[in-house]
């Protein structure tokens, strides 16, 4: 007998069709005398509808109030499948988070989990009931209503599995594993068996929304066997996220190619070429809680340079209202956002002990008169900004360029 954390995401729980089928599944693993805890998303399209709803109504809408509307999508479906569960014979009970108590901090709409209480679920899973989470919510030390950030049903997975120390976290969705790129995009992607944490979580961060990076550091951390598989496959092996790093010689440079077309870039134009001067940019801009990822500051002429950074989309509006009021302080000409760029990454642990990657990408991308208009690295990544239209042929051109699309 195993304990196994099941996550369905939207599109598996996207129809009545669809959640009999994820409780046969479920029947299936009971029938095998395993415990089953099983945490579900909203039917796909429904946490998308309910923030628009949200914003109907306000511009600018209260976290607190938009936490309330946003987490009743996981509320219908945790008790639709209890019901399809125990309409073929199988005990089942729902929770939400706050009645499993799913503590988290107060940041709404991205907070994170700090505890959960087991007690009540282990009561139910040993009078051999199948316990239904909902998925991307939780409550906070006030009673509030929090939700974890987008595609958060997955870290309500990986972080219930690590509080339950169960044997495995599978996380079922509409593919069946991680793929050497989002396979939307390039037919020709293909499925990895395995792919290590570190690249994981790199392939997360970057853009590729399989899995929610939080879910990944919480696998990490706490040393959860992690898979992602499909529900739409009778039996599927998917993808198992590995802690150890492949030995293999064979291993390959790279492993995947990710993908963001939430990057908005904002240029200060004119600011004094001087000591200090990307601190009094970026201070004001951290202090506001807003996350940057790339920055490029030009090669000053007549003792002035621009500054640019890039923040995602949804923080542009505050970053440049925030840099409207530091502007004159900071003595800069202008200020200018630019919401046409995209970041596209290839991602491998081979990378450091491989040069030539990057000389590679940028000559991929140039052949193809992609212009690259900023570039971070870290160990095992190489990111660029490159201008959204160019997305798509961006991402299959260094997919074939990189050997990910042949067999090994
Ligand atoms: P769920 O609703 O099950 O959580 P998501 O839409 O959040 O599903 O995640 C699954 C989707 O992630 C796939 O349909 C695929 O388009 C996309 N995706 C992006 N990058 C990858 C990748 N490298 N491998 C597999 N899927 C990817
Ligand atoms: N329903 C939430 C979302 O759409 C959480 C999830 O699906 O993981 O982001
Ligand atoms: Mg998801």
């Amino acid at each position: 007998m195993a304990l196994i954390v099941q996550k369905y995401g939207g599109t598996s729980m996207g129809s009545p069709e669809r959640i009999r089928s994820v409780a046969r599944r479920v029947a299936k693993f009971r029938a095998q005398e395993h415990q089953v805890v099983v945490v579900v998303s909203a039917m796909s399209g429904e946490t998308n509808r309910l923030i628009a709803l949200a914003r109907e109504l306000s511009s600018n809408p209260d976290p607190r109030e938009l936490d309330v509307v946003i987490s009743t999508g996981e509320q219908v479906t945790i008790a639709l499948l209890a019901l399809a569960l125990q309409e073929i014979g199988v005990a089942a009970k729902s929770y939400t988070g706050a009645q499993v108590k799913i503590l988290t901090d107060s940041a709404h709409t991205k907070a994170r989990i700090l505890s959960i209480d087991q007690a009540g679920i282990r009561a139910d899973l040993d009078a051999g009931k199948v316990v239904i989470v909902a998925g991307f919510q939780g409550v906070d030390e006030h009673g509030a209503i929090t939700t974890l950030g987008r595609g958060g049903s997955d870290t309500t997975g990986v972080a219930l599995a690590a509080a339950l120390s169960a044997d495995e976290c599978q996380i079922y969705t509409d593919v069946d594993g991680v793929y050497t790129t989002d396979p939307r995009i390039v037919p020709e992607a293909r499925k990895l068996d395995t792919i290590t944490f570190e690249e994981m979580l790199e392939m997360a961060s970057l853009g590729s929304k399989v899995l929610q990076i939080r879910s990944v550091e919480f696998a990490g951390k706490y040393k959860v066997k992690l898979r992602v598989l499909s529900s739409f496959e009778e039996e599927n092996e998917g993808t198992l996220i590995t802690v150890e790093e492949n030995k293999n010689m064979e291993h390959p440079v790279i492993s995947g190619i990710a993908f963001n077309r939430d990057e908005a870039k904002i240029t200060v134009l004119g600011v004094p070429d001087q000591p200090g001067i990307a601190y009094q940019i970026l201070g004001p801009v951290a202090e506001a809680n807003i996350d940057v990822d790339m920055i490029i500051q030009n090669v000053g002429r007549d003792g002035l340079t621009d500054f640019s950074f890039t923040v995602s989309r949804g923080d542009l509006d505050r970053t440049t209202n925030v840099l409207d009021r530091v502007k004159a302080g900071i003595g800069a000409a202008a200020i200018e956002a630019d919401q046409s760029l995209c970041k596209v990454s290839v991602v491998g642990v081979g990378m450091h002990s491989h040069p030539g990657v990057a000389a590679k990408m940028f000559k991929t991308l140039s052949a193809e008169g992609i212009n690259i208009r900023m570039i971070s690295t870290s160990e095992i990544k190489i990111s660029v900004a490159i201008e959204e239209k160019y997305l798509e042929l961006a991402v299959r051109v260094l997919h074939k360029a990189f050997d990910l699309d042949q067999a090994r």
